[in-house]
Order: structure tokens, then sequence, then C-alpha cells
């Protein structure tokens, strides 16, 4: 199964068409390409909790 984007959305889906607006969806960028990596920092934060512990 592959990831989809879809940009109307602004969602990830699995399915080529987007259920909730049914227009086509893309392959996203690989995240770890993204210059924006929103989920970045959660991501750390899982991996490094001890780190973003207060
Ligand atoms: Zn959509």
């Amino acid at each position: 199964m592959k990831l989809k984007y879809c940009k109307n959305c602004k969602t990830y889906t699995l399915k080529e068409v987007c259920s909730k607006c049914n227009q086509k969806t893309s392959t996203p960028h690989p995240p770890r390409f993204s210059p924006v990596d929103k989920y970045g920092k959660y991501r750390r934060m899982i991996k490094y909790p001890e780190y973003y512990k207060k």
C-alpha cells in the first residue's frame, strides 16, 4: 500500500481518489525530504522522550 495525499483536503489517504472530495490524490514527497516537517517534532518526542521531558 502506498500513502497518497489529497491536496484539496490536505489529508493523507491510501486511496487513489479522496473519499471526502473525490479528487484524485497524489503521491506526497517522502517526509524525510520535506523541508517543512511539522510532525518531525513529535517524532523526536517519541524517539527521545527523555529529552523533551520537563
Ligand atoms: Zn480530498
